[in-house]
This record gives structure tokens, C-alpha cells and sequence, in this order.
């Protein structure tokens, strides 16, 4: 069996995190610790999502980087000679892709994280004397302790989606290279349903269809949130009042001010088609997949039809952290969020971050802040 000091389950954003801060800043040798995560390289996951939706830049500041410190990515570029005009984009010096993922590689290589990531998937925690022991497909790893940073979840289909025929932008066997001149749909108004509309309109003729219109909001929730201001408020609130307002605080939906300004050229000259309506059930035959309207209207048909529709939250029944939950007999609110402790254990020695997290560190935990925020308590806790 192997055995290790920590066990970061998820290499993606948030375990990757931890392991270089932990490794740069909190006394960690890059032995004491192992992530486990299915895909073959750090922070795949994500890399592979921003890929599919033609990401050029994030939606946050550039602040919020994969180092330790917030002004680390934008010194590490100005010292290499990126054009802040091209790598920086204002508001919020929003970081290229590029110039992000340059600087995660530069970090994995310095501290030298990537070798301590193995290939696998934890089905199940268990606690044995004072180890946690996980289980994967082909090992058991015995760890002092355990960070769950096991991401958003599985991709979320509408009920009308379960079907062969339809995709998920986010499966992971969905297609990198595309087939030109397909009539498409997307279904969704998010970033995610938007960004990847704009990409496959390029060579194909795409329609999205929204429930609702367009919407711009330069974050995904209530920026207060990242500090004190309006966090304090929210931790000293019952559990049921924060699930509460963790809905009302996100703003799903919605997009930046430079996608919206994109957006609407496209369907201006007609690049792009756009319909706002809900999609009640599908059909497919040999002419493609034709969808029909709560209002009975009949859409289509269409070659391919692609759900831009979300994930179903890393807590969700299926998940690690839901079936940890029930064997460990953890606390879960209503909703299935792990009931933590403000220093984020759920269990002796068990650790939760990312969106699971969002009772303790509010709306942002599951964005690239959130490992920040989930560093700062976790750094004294486990060195
Ligand atoms: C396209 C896109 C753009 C985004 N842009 C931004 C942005 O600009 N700024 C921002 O702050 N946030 C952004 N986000 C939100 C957020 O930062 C990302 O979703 C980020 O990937 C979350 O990091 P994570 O580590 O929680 O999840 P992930 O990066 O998804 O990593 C979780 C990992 O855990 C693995 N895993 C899951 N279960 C297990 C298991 N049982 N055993 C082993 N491994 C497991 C998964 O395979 C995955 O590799 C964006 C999200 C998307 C989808």
C-alpha cells in the first residue's frame, strides 16, 4: 500500500493549487504529499474546458493566479516580456489563457508537483486507525490527511437531454475537432454556452437557445463576496439562510460586458442565431435532432445539439463527497453541502474545498479565489 503525509484528491485548479502553495509556502517537500486525478496532467480538467469554449481570457482579475501571491502572474509576465495590451485585458487586467497557463507550467515545473501525480479515480474514503485509506480503480492509498478538491461535478443535462444524440460541451469525450458546415444548437445563456456559439459559428451555422436573454454581469456572483464585507455577514447567518444566499449572491447566465458586445455583432449580422425559449423534448431522425418548445414550437433540424447547461455541484448524489457523507456519516445541510468547520475539516484530518466548500468561504469558493481563500485556513492547519 502507499502511504503519504496529505492526499489532495482532484488535480485541478484547487489541488494544484494546494500542492505548489503548500510545496512553495508551508513546508511541504514535494514527498509528503500525492494528488490523485483521472487525467494525465495538472489542472487537465480545466485546460481541456477553456479549450472547448474557445477561451481567450479568464473572466477573473489576474490577481486571482495559480501563485501564492496576487501580483505574481503579472510580475512573472512583465519579467518575460508579455505585452500587458494583449495578456492583460481591462477591466481587471483579466489574464490571456496564454500568459495563465504559462505561468501554471512555470510553477509545476519550479516546484516540481507533477511527479507526485498519480492516475486515478478515489471511489472510496475510509478511515482506518488514524489513516484515511482511498480506495481507486487499481490501489489504496493510505494518507494522514486529505483534501477533497474533487471540482464542479458532472456536467448537468436538462431532463429532456438524457439521450444519446445530445452532448454535453463539457463530457469528456466530447470532440476536439469538429466537422465543418453542421447546423448546431446550443442550448444555454451562460459564458459557457456563449464563448463555445461564437467558436463553432466560425464554420458552422449555430443557434442558441436560451431561456432567458442576454444577460452581462462582469463576475459569475456578487463580488463582495471575495472579502470580509459582505462575507462576515453571510458566515454569522444559520445554514439554511446561506444556502439561501449563495443563490441569490451567483449570477448564473451571464456574461462579461466584451462577450455580451461579441455576442450581439454576431446576431446583429446574423453570424449567430438567437432564440429565447425552453426546450420541453426532442426528436431525432434521419434528417437530425429536432427540439420542441414549452410553447409546442418546433425547432430545427438540427446535425448536433450541445447543453451548455452547467454543472450538477461536486456534493451532488454520485459524488465522492456524497457517498463519504454517508459512509463516514458526515453533516450535510439540506441541500448536501458538507457541513465544515472553519477550518474546513469535515471529518479528523478531512478537508474540503472548491464549491463544496461554499458554506464557509461563500459564492466564489469554487472559482480560482476560493483556492486562495481555502489556502490561507489551510496552510496552519496542516503544517
Ligand atoms: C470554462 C470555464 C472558465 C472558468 N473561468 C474562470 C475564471 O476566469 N476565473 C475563476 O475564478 N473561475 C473560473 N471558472 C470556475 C472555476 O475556477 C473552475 O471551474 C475550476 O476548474 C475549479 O477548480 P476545481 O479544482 O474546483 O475543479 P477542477 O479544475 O474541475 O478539478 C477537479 C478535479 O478533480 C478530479 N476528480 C473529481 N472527482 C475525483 C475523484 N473521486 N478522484 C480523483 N479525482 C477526482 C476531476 O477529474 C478534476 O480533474 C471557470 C470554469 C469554467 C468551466
Amino acid at each position: 500500500m502507499v502511504a503519504t503525509r496529505l492526499l489532495i484528491v482532484g488535480g485541478g485548479i484547487h489541488g494544484t493549487f494546494f500542492a505548489g502553495a503548500l510545496t512553495q509556502e508551508a513546508g511541504f517537500a514535494a514527498d509528503d504529499l500525492i494528488v490523485l486525478d483521472p487525467w494525465h496532467r495538472p489542472a487537465q480538467a480545466w485546460r481541456r474546458r477553456c479549450h472547448t469554449v474557445g477561451m481567450t481570457h479568464l473572466r477573473s482579475t489576474s490577481s486571482h493566479n495559480m501563485g501564492t501571491d496576487f501580483r505574481s502572474l503579472r510580475r512573472w509576465a512583465a519579467e518575460r516580456g508579455y505585452d500587458s495590451a494583449v495578456h492583460f485585458r481591462e477591466p481587471y487586467a483579466r489574464p490571456s489563457l496564454e500568459v495563465f497557463h504559462a505561468h501554471l507550467d512555470y510553477l509545476i515545473e519550479t516546484t516540481g508537483i507533477d511527479v507526485r501525480y498519480r492516475a486515478g479515480t478515489v471511489r472510496k474514503l475510509r478511515r482506518k486507525d488514524q489513516s484515511w485509506l482511498a480506495d481507486t480503480e487499481t490501489e489504496t492509498i493510505a494518507a494522514e490527511s486529505v483534501i477533497l478538491a474533487t471540482g464542479p461535478g458532472k456536467p448537468k443535462l436538462p431532463a429532456w437531454a438524457h439521450r444519446p444524440q445530445i452532448r454535453h460541451v463539457y463530457d469528456d469525450d466530447i470532440e476536439d475537432g469538429e466537422a465543418d458546415d453542421r447546423t448546431v444548437a446550443v442550448i444555454g445563456g451562460g459564458i459557457s454556452a456563449w464563448q463555445y456559439a461564437c467558436r463553432r459559428s466560425v464554420r458552422n451555422a449555430v443557434t442558441v437557445l436560451s431561456p432567458h436573454g442576454i444577460r452581462r454581469s462582469m463576475f459569475d456572483s456578487d463580488p463582495g463576496y471575495m472579502g470580509p464585507k459582505k462575507l462576515r455577514g453571510f458566515l454569522q447567518k444559520a445554514v439554511p439562510d446561506r444556502e439561501a444566499e449563495l443563490i441569490s449572491a451567483r449570477r448564473p447566465g451571464s456574461i462579461p460586458p466584451d462577450l455580451e458586445a461579441k455576442v450581439r455583432a454576431s446576431v446583429a449580422r446574423k453570424s449567430l442565431r438567437f432564440m429565447v425559449c425552453d426546450i420541453r423534448s426532442m426528436a431525432s431522425d434521419t434528417s437530425g435532432i429536432t427540439l420542441t418548445t414549452t410553447a409546442s414550437a418546433t425547432i430545427g433540424p438540427f446535425d448536433e445539439v450541445v447543453c451548455a447547461t452547467g454543472f450538477c455541484g461536486q456534493h451532488a448524489a454520485g459524488s465522492l463527497i456524497a457517498s463519504t457523507a454517508v459512509d463516514a456519516g458526515f453533516p450535510c445541510s439540506v441541500s448536501g453541502f458538507p457541513l465544515l468547520k472553519p477550518d474546513l475539516s469535515w471529518g479528523e484530518r478531512l478537508y474540503v474545498s472548491g464549491g463544496a466548500a461554499a458554506l464557509m468561504l461563500g459564492p466564489t469558493a469554487g472559482n480560482i479565489i476560493g483556492a486562495h481563500k481555502a489556502f490561507a485556513i489551510l496552510r496552519n492547519t496542516l503544517s
